[in-house]
């Protein structure tokens, strides 16, 4: 494999510890790590990746996904630096273009502290990416990504170029977009649609859902949110403390104590004792309820 020819303006770091973007810690050496600034950086990135042979992922904040200790052989192409937002205001509502590596929690401040904007309190906590709450179509407290989005552009590399996709056509469903079925597609920017409210009931209710998460999830160790989606009719941290599993560790990694939908990571944990420990759980429960849980942490495998 040869090595990929960046362009000179790209920030490109070799040999790059990923478990430093994870909030999760884990994860050996990257080959490459990409940190494009727009959208005509991550084009660039991703044709000379292409060119070497070299495989890849984009990747957001990653407060998702888990990293292989042995790191990945191939580039990771980052998006924190793609963050720029525009504001278009209207009589009653404003739509706001946002770059995909732009902070969610950040996003949801801003708009709601600073612009007295109502729609995305439910977001204010989300630790990831607008990229990649629009490929989760994240969600908490009653509200999720798909409420608020009008269209994103992605850009399609297989065919090198970009499309604007409607709302309807991102086939939004719970913790689902059409980009889960298209990994050649990356979003690049969304466009969201936000109403003028009242300052302080905005400001009341983030902080409401902000101290909720405070009392109720283990943000006291790293993790990478709730272990398993939703299974229909069911609480997943429900389902695995009824099967007395708080507690239960593999290694460095555990079920936190705090909540059980949540795996922590208490020091020194390896993407093995996780997923061992992801399939443990998925073992006991099918076993105790009949009930299959699906991971929503997504591996990223070397
Ligand atoms: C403490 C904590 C609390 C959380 N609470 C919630 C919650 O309440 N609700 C919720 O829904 N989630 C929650 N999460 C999970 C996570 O924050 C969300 O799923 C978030 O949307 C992931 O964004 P990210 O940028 O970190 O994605 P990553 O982890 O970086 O990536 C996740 C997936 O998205 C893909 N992706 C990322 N960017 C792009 C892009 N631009 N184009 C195409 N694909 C892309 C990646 O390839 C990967 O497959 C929580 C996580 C933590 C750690």
């Amino acid at each position: 494999m040869k090595r990929p020819n960046f362009d000179l303006n790209i920030e490109v770091r070799e040999n790059e510890i990923l478990s430093k973007h994870s909030t999760f810690r884990i994860g050996g050496a990257a080959t490459f790590a990409v940190f494009p600034k727009d959208k005509a950086e991550l084009t660039s990135a991703i044709t000379s990746i292409k060119e070497s042979g070299m495989k890849y992922k984009v990747i957001g904040h990653g407060s998702n996904v888990l990293f292989d200790d042995k790191g990945y052989e191939g580039a990771i192409i980052f998006t924190k630096y793609m963050n720029n937002v525009e504001y278009v205001h209207r009589a009653d509502e404003t739509l706001i273009r946002v770059e995909c590596g732009r902070n969610l929690t950040e996003l949801a401040g801003d708009v709601g502290k600073k612009h007295s904007l109502t729609g995305l309190e439910f977001a204010y906590g989300i630790p990831g990416s607008v990229g990649g709450a629009i490929y989760m179509n994240a969600g908490a407290y009653g509200g999720e990504m798909s409420d608020i989005v009008i269209e994103s552009e992605y850009y399609d590399t297989l065919n090198n170029s970009f499309v604007t996709l409607d709302a309807a056509s991102h086939d939004f469903s719970y913790r689902h977009s059409i980009f889960h079925d298209h990994p050649e597609h990356i979003v690049i920017s969304t466009l969201l649609k936000l109403k003028r409210g009242d300052a302080e009931e905005i400001f009341n209710l983030m902080n409401k859902n902000m101290s909720s998460r405070r009392e109720k999830q283990p943000l006291e160790y790293p993790n990478a949110g709730s272990t398993f989606k939703r299974p229909a009719g069911h609480f997943a941290g429900k389902l695995i403390e009824d099967a007395e599993l708080k507690g239960y560790t593999v290694g460095g990694a555990q079920v936190s104590e705090k909540h059980a939908g949540f795996l922590i990571n208490r020091g020194g944990a390896t993407s093995r004792d996780v997923l061992e420990l992801i399939e443990h759980i998925q073992n006991i429960v099918k076993e105790k309820y009949g009930v299959d849980l699906e991971s929503e942490i997504i591996y990223i495998p070397y």
